[in-house]
């Protein structure tokens, strides 16, 4: 990017910009107090205060109690833990374990990493809405599950999923339930109570905080969860968890969490706003349509297939507008695969071709876009698709 050039950025589910007053809440804890928060002088209480008060925002969010949050480096090591940890504490109960096809690559891998140790995993198909079937999920449960994984909201389609309905058949067969909520903490509300989930995690990035911290929460009331550490050291994190406190991340976290929370109405009201009329301008270009279903979504995702375009060169193409000072970044899959040249798993689990994979971008707005923004990248889009669809025919 050149200084004139500016980035309209739609991709917002691979990570964010740090909000301002984020930061601002970190810097003490970058520069004068960066104490260890496990040390017991003075110095080291400050820093063990704001890992406190960062955990108790962080609980609040999603409605747990603060000693129910274990701190990780993001979501991908909290579903490790999660998963790992189910697997081994469990297994003497059993060892099956039940994900969904549509899962993000930390869930899907860690799952088949497990079965190279004798566990067995069930991935459960989706609809072509994007939905897991709660007849799927009775069908493939026994008594021998002892995790079903279901993410709460799907990243590249925005699909929310029926977490609570889930999480009850599992119960009823003696299972725990895990979701992956990366992409729905700080969209929707979340009460893990209500949603009657025993494990749920997600990253500060998503959520305009900083990279590198995110969070588990494990249930802790009725019958508590345990879950062997990863990483063994020093104790932190209750045993659960060694290493030396992030403090500036954790605090950057817990700041992300409060502003999620007090701002969730305000922020869907204008981003959902934005997102319908992208999404509609867009549906006007021929040979266009949404995949997955769009009542049960998030307010900031929109898939769009544009037959006969390639998404990799119309990607090239918003990024490198002629004469143009504004660039559009969306992507066409996870940011976390997206070095393969695989077509996104979670568009062909809902059953598009190959080839219709490889033609659908997903839109993903965050708070920082403008009507402004939105209007530039309409043109700016409609103008390559006609190019690109030109060029090949
Ligand atoms: N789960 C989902 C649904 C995600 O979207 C992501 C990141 O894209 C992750 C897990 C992994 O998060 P992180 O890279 O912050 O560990």
């Amino acid at each position: 990017m050149t200084a004139k050039q500016r980035i309209i950025f739609l991709d917002n589910n691979s990570t964010t910009q740090i909000d301002k007053r984020v930061l601002d809440s970190m810097m003490p804890y970058l520069t004068d107090e960066f104490a260890n928060a496990s040390s017991t002088h003075q110095f080291g209480v400050t820093a063990h205060d704001a890992v406190k008060t960062s955990r108790k925002r962080v609980a609040s969010l999603i409605g747990a109690d603060h000693h129910e949050i274990i701190f990780t480096s993001g979501s991908t090591e909290a579903i490790n833990l999660a998963i790992k940890g189910v697997a081994e504490g469990y297994q003497s109960k059993g060892k099956h374990i039940i994900t969904v096809s549509s899962e993000h690559s930390a869930v899907l891998d860690t799952c088949r990493y497990l079965e190279t140790k004798g566990h067995q995993v069930t991935f459960l198909p989706i609809a072509p809405t994007g939905l897991v079937e709660l007849e799927e999920l009775k069908k493939a449960i026994t008594d021998q599950t002892i995790l079903v994984s279901v993410m709460l909201a799907n990243n590249e389609t925005g699909t929310i999923q029926p977490v609570k309905e889930l999480a009850s058949i599992a119960h009823n067969a003696g299972a725990l339930f895990m979701s992956d909520a990366t992409q729905a903490v700080g969209k929707i509300p979340i009460d893990v109570e209500d949603l009657g989930v025993d494990l749920l995690c997600f990253s500060g990035h998503k959520i305009y905080g900083p990279k590198g911290v995110g969070a588990l929460y494990v249930r802790q009331k009725g019958e508590r969860v345990k879950v062997p550490a990863l990483l063994h050291g020093g104790g932190h994190e209750r045993g659960f968890r060694s290493g030396t406190l992030n403090v500036p991340g954790i605090v950057g976290l817990g700041t992300a969490c409060s502003l999620a929370h007090s701002e969730m109405a305000s922020t869907k009201k204008k981003v959902e706003k934005l997102r319908d009329q992208l999404e509609s301008a867009l549906l006007t270009i021929p040979g266009t349509s949404v995949n997955g279903a769009t009542a049960q979504r998030l307010f900031n995702t929109s898939n769009i297939l544009f037959k006969g375009v390639d998404s990799d060169a119309l990607i090239l193409g918003l990024g490198n507008l002629e004469n143009s000072s504004l660039l559009v970044a969306v992507s066409n899959g996870s940011a976390c695969t997206s070095t393969s040249i695989q077509p996104s798993h979670v568009l062909t689990a809902m059953g598009l071709d190959e080839v219709s994979a490889f033609s659908s971008i997903r839109f993903s707005l965050g708070k920082f876009n403008t009507q402004e923004e939105i209007n530039v990248a309409i043109n700016s889009i409609r103008l390559q698709v006609e190019k690109l669809r030109l060029l090949s025919s």
